[in-house]
């Protein structure tokens, strides 16, 4: 960490800061300005408590910290892009993934017509939520443990690899049952108990960006999982909170780029919810491919006007196969990049 002095600090000032350092475990290092005296601390910033409270003395102008606090998750300790494998399907480092499925499990008969309809055009990894977080109490909440034994009948009967939301804690173990991916949704981003847990399931973990987490935050986020006992993490940016209203969110495609070049994670788009409505679900996804990401969780469903949730955004489930045309050439441009 790097502490730097008021100008007006004097000697007995400095003595007592460096005094503290050393009491703190940190190896001092001080340069001497014209104006100015900066003290480097050197130090694990991870093992050691952090010199923050230095701030508090009113000799102390600044404290910096070096050390990023996303150690597992930054290409800084790991430069390989990483690849996750979501039951048998790999995705990261060249290899596009693709999730997708209707926003809530809601009846039997939609999962079988939506896994046909998906697993015709070649799609293998099936997303859907049987616990649903709605913003409002009223609406649908999911089928909870009958929408988990729902998704258990397609993996049986459609091989297809599952993914779906964790709201709670008290679900995880019915949830990581049935999940080859577990999905930790944009309102637990920061749900930091929720986080431990998950990351201690044994599951690949699809941690979505919470509406306004920053780049760093949503990194921290995921090393909590890591710390917690997950390598396989998958990142998803959903889109943001902004001042815009023509979109549901606001998909950062900046940040996928920039969390690109600070983490070895795969980075994956949700151009649904970041639309939240079907005409620019193509578009969002094309640039969100064109940017980097490693590949895109999107909701389909056999009959969206029907949908219980998030009707307005999900692509018809027998129309998937158009969709994945228009989106073919932009894939293969991701597979070529890494050729
Ligand atoms: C969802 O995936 O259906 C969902 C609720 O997404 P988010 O957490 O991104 O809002
Ligand atoms: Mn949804």
């Amino acid at each position: 960490m790097i502490i730097v002095m008021k100008p007006h600090a004097t000697e007995n000032d400095i003595e007592s800061v460096l005094g503290e350092i050393k009491e703190m475990g940190y190896k001092p290092r001080v340069i001497k300005g014209d104006v100015q005296t900066v003290i480097g601390a050197v130090g694990d910033e991870n093992s050691h408590q952090s010199l923050e409270m230095l701030k508090t003395l009113e000799p102390v102008e600044q404290v910096i910290a070096v050390q990023a606090k996303h150690k597992l998750a930054s290409r800084e300790f790991h430069p390989e892009s990483s690849v996750v494998s979501v039951g048998g399907n790999k995705i990261g480092a060249g290899n596009f993934g693709l999730i997708a499925g209707p926003c809530g499990v809601e009846s039997i008969e939609q999962m079988h017509q939506v896994c046909k309809d998906l697993s015709a055009v070649g799609v293998k990894i099936l997303r859907g939520g049987a616990y649903k977080p709605r913003t409002s109490p009223y609406d649908f909440q999911g089928l909870g443990e009958e929408g988990l034994e729902i998704l258990a009948e397609m993996k049986r009967v459609y091989g297809m690899a599952i993914v779906t939301e964790l709201v709670g804690v008290p679900y995880v173990e019915k949830v990581a049952e049935v999940a080859d991916m577990i999905q930790i949704g944009a309102r637990n981003c920061q749900n930091f108990n929720l986080l431990e847990v998950a990351g201690a399931a044994g599951k690949p973990v699809m941690l979505k960006r919470g509406m306004s987490v920053t780049v760093k935050e949503w990194l921290s986020c995921a090393e909590y999982l890591m710390v917690h006992g997950c390598p396989d993490v998958i990142l998803c940016e959903r889109g943001i909170r902004t001042f815009e209203t023509a979109t549901r969110n606001t998909l950062d495609l900046g940040a996928v780029a920039a969390v690109k070049k600070e983490s070895h994670l795969p980075v994956i788009i949700d151009p649904s919810h970041a639309a939240g409505r079907l005409d620019l679900v193509l578009p969002l996804s094309k640039a969100g491919i064109a940017v980097g990401a490693d590949g895109i969780v999107v909701e389909s469903h056999p009959c969206p006007h029907k949908a219980l949730s998030d009707a307005a955004q999900q692509i018809p489930s027998a129309a998937f196969g158009d969709y994945l045309k228009a989106i073919e050439p932009y894939v293969e441009l991701y597979t070529q990049s890494f050729k």
